[in-house]
């Protein structure tokens, strides 16, 4: 069984992000980045089957600049045998990433697609999605835990008030949510591995797919400073000041 498992290159999550002076977006120049931690567990999962015995490859790919080669290293570190890098310098919304994701499903036909359930910089949660849609490969979304027999995946989704267990027919296109697993520390001798691991480059127009943005950005802007908050006494004092000053009781 071959997964395909997409990787996105975001801002660090630890990295105070600022916002352009012309409000148009994030300034990521000079910025700290990574790979989508959503992503890192969608690897460590496709690796975990394939030592499992489950899969027998594990593909990694991950659309847009030269520098997305150091995420899909890391990928390879984790245990991926191989990458795929659609290079592209203009702006990638969701739609575009689906339809590129839904070219490379035609030309590799995996038997599971990985995707994070929402990549932490423009917080979308819909190229998983829309791959499915674009594929006409069922769904299942925010797994906390995927097991694989007779040709269907049995996927728990963390849902509002508890767990829902799906069972998808494969192929199928799954995302991952935060208690799937956590993932693996890199080696050093794992990253040094890596290297040598094949990383072919691809383009869009290779793949046919045309990528211009469809939503134009309005503006961005910080959110706005919280005020300081106050020391109350006692639990009678707290409970006044909610029912009477913040008129949330
Ligand atoms: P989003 O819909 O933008 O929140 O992204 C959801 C998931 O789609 C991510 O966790 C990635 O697995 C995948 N994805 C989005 N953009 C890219 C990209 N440029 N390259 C590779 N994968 C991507």
């Amino acid at each position: 069984m071959k997964i395909l498992v997409s990787v996105k290159r975001v801002i660090d999550s630890n990295v105070a992000v600022r916002v352009k002076a012309d409000r148009s977006g994030i300034d990521i120049s000079n910025a700290k980045m990574a790979m989508n931690p959503f992503d890192e567990i969608a690897v460590e999962e496709a690796v975990r089957l394939k030592e499992a015995g489950v899969a027998t490859e594990v593909v990694v790919v991950s659309c847009g600049s030269a520098q997305c080669q150091e995420t899909l290293r890391q990928a390879l570190a984790i245990g991926a045998d191989r990458a795929v890098l659609v290079e592209c310098h203009e702006e990638l919304q969701p739609l575009a990433v689906a339809k590129i994701l839904k070219a490379l499903v035609d030309r590799e036909q995996p038997q599971l697609m990985f995707l994070g359930k929402q990549a932490i910089d423009d917080d979308s949660n819909q190229t998983g999605q829309m791959l499915a849609a674009l594929a006409r490969l069922p769904q299942a979304t925010f797994a906390s835990k995927v097991t694989i027999e007779d040709g269907c995946a049995q996927v728990t989704r963390e849902v509002d008030g508890g767990l829902e267990t799906l069972s998808v027919r494969l192929p199928a296109v799954i995302t991952t949510d935060l208690r799937l697993n956590e993932p693996r520390y890199v080696t050093l001798p794992n990253m040094m591995k890596a290297k040598k691991k094949p990383l072919e480059i691809l383009t869009p127009v290779e793949l046919g797919v045309e990528v211009a943005p469809r939503l134009t950005t309005v503006c961005v802007v910080e959110p706005g400073k919280r005020s300081a908050g106050v020391k109350v006494p006692d639990v009678k004092a707290l409970v006044q000041a909610l029912k009477f000053e913040a008129k949330v009781l």
